[in-house]
């Protein structure tokens, strides 16, 4: 058993002695404990920052990219420990975790051309004599929250760029899984970054509290639930700082009866059941239009019932635990609910045990039919593996499905339709859109970012948008050479 402290000025410290038990939720049992960080933790933290900033701003944009692709290199040698680290405290299959770092990874890569990112924009002569030009510089100490869903993917979403574009950062992982984070703080101080850039500050709401509410700290990324990332947002905003909050999802699928069915089948199966369905980008509803629904719940079902679900030590899992006891509830109370307000059951995930992993928390595939868009397990977001069937009678029906759920980060569309795909990408009211692929997860060069309760703010994350988030725009304007003496002007200068 591990005692996780914070990660502060490159080392592992902390002044808090509570600590939280940390599970294996493949067996139900306590393998590690994560300090919960008090007042003075954050304050030493505070003074490491802002102390790294100052020194950190001024290393040149090719000396941070340099250190961040010595990092790269690290991560790539290391992948099988973060893996590890992710499956053992998160329950995912060790292939997705790798998966899940190397989505990261690519953030890294992304950031490592940031002197070329950073070089802003010059116009020469907008005036006699006058040259204009904008410049990117660092916003100060800068912090992110993450959830318990991508313990590597999602942090990299945010330091990597945040540190390459001259800030400090300081993350507070999710205090489920936070083993991961701490080695990836471990492995860019041994990549050069200096002390301090990166510190790591673990807890729960007490601590949260503090960063959101703090004078010191410039901007704040988060992603997590709604209610938490609205509560962020609100609370962020109104002290003055930068601030991007992503929340949960409902991710609708639409199954257009011109579609590639077995493509189709694969596709929401991978993306209903990987990682439990504990994915900001799962499906939780298929939109079945027309004819096709009763070979499409078919051909679902039958390939649910054999899905391999199993705890990431074996090779041949498919599916892991949910994270916790609290959760397993959560989701098998939902089932219930769905099963009350008159959804089809077809598959029934309640309940499901495995031979030496009694006490896991495991989920079953589940399969419901005949979703009606007033019941509670299609409003809600239920982050299980969960996939509800809606049938819809056209086109236009699905469409307004899609449109007119709260949530807005992902959705997709089979269909070997152009023009249907077309009108779908160009209307539909979501973030980032599939065609004929299940989890349209931008690359890192692209941004990810969600439309309306799933994101918070005006920037999506990584990318040029991330760029921009982690950086204040200024303009210059300057007349060279001072030889040109026009005496004093009282009107706005017009070219
Ligand atoms: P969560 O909202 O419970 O926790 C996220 C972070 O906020 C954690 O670090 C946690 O310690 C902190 N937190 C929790 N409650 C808080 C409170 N009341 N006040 C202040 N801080 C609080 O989310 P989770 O259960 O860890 O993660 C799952 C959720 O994250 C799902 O809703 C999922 O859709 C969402 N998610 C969204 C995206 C996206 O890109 N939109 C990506 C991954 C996960």
């Amino acid at each position: 058993m591990v005692k996780i402290n914070n990660y502060t000025n490159g080392k592992l410290t902390s002044v808090s002695r509570k600590y939280l038990d940390v599970f294996d939720p493949s067996k139900g049992e306590k393998i590690n404990e994560v300090v919960l960080s008090n007042e003075e933790d954050f304050k030493n933290t505070i003074l490491s920052s802002k102390k790294a900033f100052i020194d950190w701003s001024e290393v040149t944009p090719l000396k941070r990219s340099r250190i961040l692709s010595n990092y790269k290199t690290l991560i790539e040698k290391n992948i099988d420990e973060l893996a590890k680290l992710v499956s053992s405290e998160h329950g995912k299959t060790l292939d997705d975790a790798k998966g899940s770092v190397i989505r990261g990874l690519e953030v890294v890569e992304f950031a490592c051309g940031i002197p070329h990112l950073l070089k802003g924009e010059f116009s020469q002569n907008v005036g006699s004599g006058i040259d204009s030009w904008s410049i990117r510089q660092p916003l100060g100490v800068t912090a992110g929250i993450t959830p318990f869903n991508f313990p590597a993917m999602v942090p990299m979403w945010m330091y990597p760029i945040s540190i390459a574009c001259g800030n400090s950062f300081i993350l507070k992982p999710s205090e489920k899984d936070p083993s991961c984070s701490i080695k990836l703080a471990e492995l860019f101080s041994e990549a050069g970054l200096p002390d301090g850039v990166f510190n790591i500050i673990n807890g729960d709401k007490e601590i949260v509290d503090l960063i959101i509410n703090s004078n010191e700290i410039s901007s704040i990324s988060f992603v997590g639930s709604t209610p938490v990332a609205k509560y962020i947002y609100e609370t962020s905003a109104k002290n003055g700082k930068r601030v991007q909050a992503l929340g949960g999802a409902k991710n609708h699928l639409i199954v257009m009866p011109d579609a590639n069915l077995d493509q189709a089948v694969d596709g929401i199966m991978g993306a209903a059941y990987g990682s439990a369905g504990e994915r900001c980008m799962a499906v939780s509803v298929a939109v079945a239009v027309g004819d096709i629904a009763d070979k499409l719940v078919e051909n679902i079902s039958s390939k649910a019932e054999s899905l391999i679900v199993a705890p990431w030590t074996d090779s041949s899992s498919q599916m892991g635990p949910v994270i916790s006891k609290e959760h397993k509830d959560k989701i098998e109370n939902y089932i219930s609910s769905g099963i009350e307000e008159g959804a089809k059951l077809v598959l029934d995930g309640r309940n499901f045990k495995i031979q030496g992993y009694e006490n896991g928390y495991f989920v079953g595939p589940t399969l419901f039919d005949n979703v009606k868009k007033d019941m509670k397990i299609y409003k809600d977001e239920i982050f299980g593996p969960v996939l509800s069937v809606v049938r819809a009678k056209n086109y236009d029906e699905a469409l307004n499905l899609v449109n007119n759920h709260a949530f807005g980060n992902g959705t997709s569309i089979y269909t070997s339709d152009g023009e249907v795909s077309r009108h779908f990408t160009t209307n539909c009211k979501i973030g980032m859109v599939g065609v004929n692929v299940p989890i349209p997860v931008p690359m890192a060069f692209h941004s990810f970012g969600g439309w309306k309760q799933s994101l918070f703010g005006d920037h999506a994350m990584h990318g040029t948008e991330g760029v921009n988030f982690y950086t204040k725009l200024k303009t210059v304007t300057s007349r060279w050479p001072k030889s040109i003496q026009k005496g004093p002007e009282f009107i706005m200068p017009t070219n």
